[in-house]
């Protein structure tokens, strides 16, 4: 099993009672996949009172969400203007509200099960030259006209320098609305919930087959789960579990570090408001301070499934870019993971074609702390017979992934926000 060296992993506050599936088990839901989508999908049907059996392969946030930047930016798809034609005006507009949503169903979470994961608000995107800061102000301007509920302000010279002090920028748009987050702790606080509320959750359980039919029939070394209805929450550890949905997204690595603790003096120096921060280029970096000070600075690359095999080294040249004096910080964790990347950028959310109890959640491309917990509440309610945004979300096709054309807007990666329409501006 691949041995993951994250800071998340050594500040979790406290791991997951679950051990491997090791009998027959029945249920009406059976859910595979341990991270934000399997976990909120478990939460949210076991809160409508529906029985449900959680497969996890390793342990519960051991995928994407127990690794990530820990960025909550509000939106859902980096571009939806990639699928706008796919849509009518009204659910267009739904997929802007849906993005609100997702802030609302995860912060609503944090406060009702008292989930403590260093939650905090404040996101700043920085620019690198003029052209990208233009972009930044039409995306102001044009959120402005949607009635953006929170405070977004442009940021530059001292302005900006009171947020984040970096040579490399020529300004940044401050949102009041997105913020950020240890991911590990979130997810883990999300699954105990969830076993409070009669889930059974096994770890080490990895699925290597599915039968489906009117019942499904899931199987694990140790036992198998007969259920009714089946979600597929791998996003992108997949692998080869079902073939057709692997047909529509790549996999790519985004990875990060953890530096030693910094001093007050240090951050002040360089991070004065504790905002987490991202720039807007296609491939980018992404940092933000943990709460006991250190610096976690992430990046991705533009080439699919390639993995530096120096980790440390590799994110220390992007640091040393933006904050030539942190150049030769002490590293304490670096660590990568896996992200799923579909041609449109967009969560590819819906039922399998000819099994009408068999649904499916992946490929967030790089974006999904947030948007995977609207998922969640949108299955689950589909799940539940509930209205909610099953409809509009399945309704988009996501084409398979096999020409060099559909792989072109894969140069986007990592942590872009939704309303980046930088794409389309520029
Ligand atoms: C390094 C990195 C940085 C990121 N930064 C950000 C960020 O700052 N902001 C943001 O919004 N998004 C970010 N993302 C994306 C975000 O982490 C994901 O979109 C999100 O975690 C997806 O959650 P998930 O539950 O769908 O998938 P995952 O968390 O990956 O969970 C899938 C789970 O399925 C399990 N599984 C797979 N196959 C099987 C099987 N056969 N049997 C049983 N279990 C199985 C896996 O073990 C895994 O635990 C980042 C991703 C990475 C990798």
């Amino acid at each position: 099993m691949e041995t993951i060296n994250s800071y998340y992993k050594s500040s979790a506050n406290f791991s997951i009672d679950a051990s491997a599936l090791a009998s027959d088990q029945a249920a009406d839901v059976c859910i595979i996949g341990g991270g934000f989508t399997g976990v909120n999908t478990a939460l949210e049907l076991a809160e409508r009172g529906i029985d449900v059996v959680l497969l996890e392969a390793h342990d519960i946030g051991w995928g994407g969400s127990g690794r990530n930047g820990g960025q909550m930016i509000c939106g859902i798809g980096h571009d939806p203007e990639l699928i706008r034609k796919q849509l009518s005006d009204s659910e267009f507009a739904e997929l802007y509200g849906m993005g609100l949503e997702a802030v609302q169903v995860l912060t609503g979470r944090i406060k009702k099960y008292d989930i403590q994961c260093g939650f905090n608000w404040g996101y700043c995107t920085v620019a690198y030259d003029q052209k990208r800061l233009s972009a930044l102000k039409e995306l102001q301007g044009f959120l402005a006209k949607q009635n953006y509920p929170f405070e977004l302000s442009l940021l530059e010279g001292s302005d900006l320098e009171r947020v984040v002090r970096s040579e490399r920028y020529v300004g940044g748009l401050y949102d009041k609305g997105s913020g950020y987050l240890h991911p590990l702790n979130l997810v883990l606080g999300e699954a105990r919930a969830a076993q409070e509320l009669g889930v059974r959750i096994y770890q080490n359980s990895p699925v290597e087959k599915v039968e489906k039919g009117s019942k499904v029939v899931v199987h694990t070394a140790g036992g198998k789960v007969i259920a009714n209805k089946l979600v597929y929450a791998c996003n992108a550890y997949l692998d080869d579990l079902d073939v057709n949905l692997k047909k529509h997204f790549v996999t790519t690595n985004a990875f990060s570090i953890a530096s030693a603790p910094l001093s007050d003096e240090q951050i002040q120096d360089f991070m004065p408001a504790r905002a987490a921060i991202c720039d807007n280029r296609p491939v980018l970096d992404y940092y933000r301070l943990s709460e006991d000070n250190r610096l976690l600075f992430g990046g991705a690359t533009h080439f699919v499934e390639y993995l530096p095999s120096d980790l440390e080294k590799h994110i220390r040249k992007n640091l040393r870019k933006v904050f030539p004096r942190l150049a030769d910080i002490k590293v304490d964790y670096a660590w990568s993971g896996r992200m799923a990347l579909g041609a449109n950028l967009f969560p590819q959310v819906g039922k399998m074609s000819g099994h009408t109890n068999v649904y499916f959640a992946q490929a967030y491309a790089g974006f999904g702390v947030g948007p995977s917990h609207l998922v969640a509440k949108s299955l689950a309610k589909e799940i539940s017979g509930e209205t909610g945004h099953f409809d509009v979300l399945s309704k988009i096709r996501h084409p398979k992934i096999f020409a060099s054309t559909t792989l072109n807007p894969l140069w986007v990666t990592a942590g872009k926000c939704w309303h980046q329409l930088e794409a389309k501006l520029h």
